[in-house]
């Protein structure tokens, strides 16, 4: 029977319903009138419960979705949901206080408390530490590295350095936000890029002079970041138009160039301070407390130097772990192993006339000079030790990681790794050993990766090569 007539028979009964005497229909008889309303008002019961559990859930969230945009509106912010604790009940006028059960649950687990951070800025420093299994299991040491590549302005531990420096200017008065001014650098890409994010983001315009033999995409990302471009020739340190002092040189002449009241400031990462006490205030503090103090070797390269020597000089002189070795990771054809090993900057590839680019021949970008920068001399004597690598090796491991870890870096990072790997293998088993995964490979696919799949490493049988130390044509360091 149809529900609309059991409810009909149960709810209103008609004049033919009256109980009569043999013969009588089924639902003329009272007794079974009764149960057949009964179940039939249970039924319509479950029904309408059913219906209301299904489409409650919409129903709340269309809701909460409104009175958020509403609050939002009103408290000026950007649609950050309000904590949960204001609604967990809500009156109605047919339910009473409504008690929201598990769907509540799932809402509140999202949001239940304010949880932001201010701008791109917000998002650089406190990177992971990440346990690189694979080096681990091969060298019989715990390898650590700390992801700078997740740094979310630029991707690289240069977001730390860049914020550091405007902010430095901004409390010297330098610069001012909104008034025009421009940033100017000398720089290989990384640098360049976090400072090209934070300067839109804090009211500045940026100008970039870079070396013309760096990844394209670099310099196309500068570009797409807003950032004047000027890429150049490789000149010698000497040269005016080397491009550290172009970009010194522009920020000199911005004033007469515009002559709208906004200045040009020179950051000047080589030289400026602010560059290494960016890692004295966080990088090292950072390693410092997510190894508990507990590390035998700290391994970096240098381009500027100001990672090393900032990490050094926090982790030895503010700290007093003068038993941490610090190690510095250095390419083919930077003088700086030298420097360290022998006191002296030499490198055979720079002998006159034997120099192929512009600041040193390797494959490898944004580590490895042949001059001391005011930010390594910070911390030169800080370090204890270097490690070379070369290119091939730079290539072998960054393949081995994407292998055996899943990770895929640029180039310094895998010449840290190579250096990790060689420093560990001097230390006693289960030492620490902490480095920088400095940035991603994304940025070294015209360049570094190509050469990668140039040498065939991504072919099938070089890519499951399982003796790290083979790889490397480092067998003699085999325990
Ligand atoms: N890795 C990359 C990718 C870099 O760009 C740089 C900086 N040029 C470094 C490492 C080295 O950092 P630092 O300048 O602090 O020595």
């Amino acid at each position: 029977m149809p529900i609309h007539d059991l409810l009909q028979a149960s709810w209103l009964p008609s004049a033919e319903a009256k109980p009569v005497t043999g013969g009588a229909k089924v639902l003329d008889h009272p007794r079974v009138y009764g149960t057949v309303a009964l179940t039939a008002a249970f039924a319509a019961g479950i029904l309408v419960t059913l219906g209301f559990k299904d489409c409650y859930p919409e129903l709340e969230n269309r809701y909460q979705r409104r009175r958020n945009r509403n609050l939002s509106r009103s408290n000026g912010d950007f649609g950050v949901v309000v904590p949960t604790a204001n609604r967990v009940h809500r009156e109605s006028l047919i339910f009473g206080p409504v008690r929201l059960e598990d769907h509540e649950e799932v809402t509140s687990n999202i949001n239940s408390s304010f949880d932001w951070v201010e701008g791109i800025e917000g998002c650089i420093g406190n990177t992971p530490l990440v346990h690189i299994r694979s080096l681990s299991e091969a060298t019989g040491c715990i390898i650590l590295a700390k992801a700078e590549l997740l740094n979310g302005a630029g991707g690289s531990p240069k977001d730390r350095v860049a914020l550091n420096m405007i902010q430095d200017a901004e409390e010297r008065g330098l610069l001012v936000p909104g008034r025009g001014d421009t940033i100017y650098e000398g720089t290989v890409g990384s640098t360049g890029i976090s400072l090209a994010t934070l300067a839109r983001a804090k009211g500045y315009k940026c100008h970039i002079c870079m070396p013309n033999d760096m990844a394209i995409e670099k310099s196309q990302l500068l570009h797409h970041l807003g950032a004047t471009v000027e890429r150049v020739n490789p000149a010698p340190i000497t040269s005016p138009d080397h491009f550290v002092n172009l970009a010194r040189r522009r920020a000199r002449e911005h004033e007469a160039a515009h002559g709208d009241g906004s200045v040009g400031f020179f950051a000047d990462q080589f030289e400026s301070t602010a560059n290494y006490t960016a890692h004295v205030k966080t990088t090292g503090p950072e390693i410092y407390r997510q190894t508990g103090g507990q590390l035998d070797a700290f391994v970096a390269g240098a381009g500027t130097g100001g990672t090393i020597a900032g990490v050094a000089k926090y982790l030895k002189e503010e700290k007093n772990l003068w038993d941490t070795r610090v190690v510095l990771a250095d390419p083919q054809g930077s003088g700086l192993y030298n420097k360290i090993r022998h006191g002296v900057m030499y490198s055979s590839t720079e002998r006159e006339g034997t120099r192929r680019r512009q600041q040193v021949d390797t494959i490898v970008e944004g580590i490895g000079i042949n001059r001391i920068t005011e930010n390594f001399e910070s911390g030169r004597v800080l370090i204890d030790d270097a490690v070379r690598v070369t290119d091939e090796q730079a290539c072998r491991m960054a393949r081995w990681l994407v292998e055996h870890d899943g990770i895929f870096c640029g180039s310094s990072t895998a010449v840290n790794c190579v250096a990790a790997v060689v420093t560990a293998m001097k230390l006693p088993k289960g030492s620490r050993v902490v480095t920088l995964l400095c940035d991603s490979g994304n940025r070294h696919l015209s360049k570094f990766w190509k050469q990668i799949g140039d040498m065939g490493l991504e072919n099938d049988t070089q890519a499951q090569a399982e003796d790290l130390f083979a790889e490397l044509g480092l067998e003699e360091l085999k325990r």
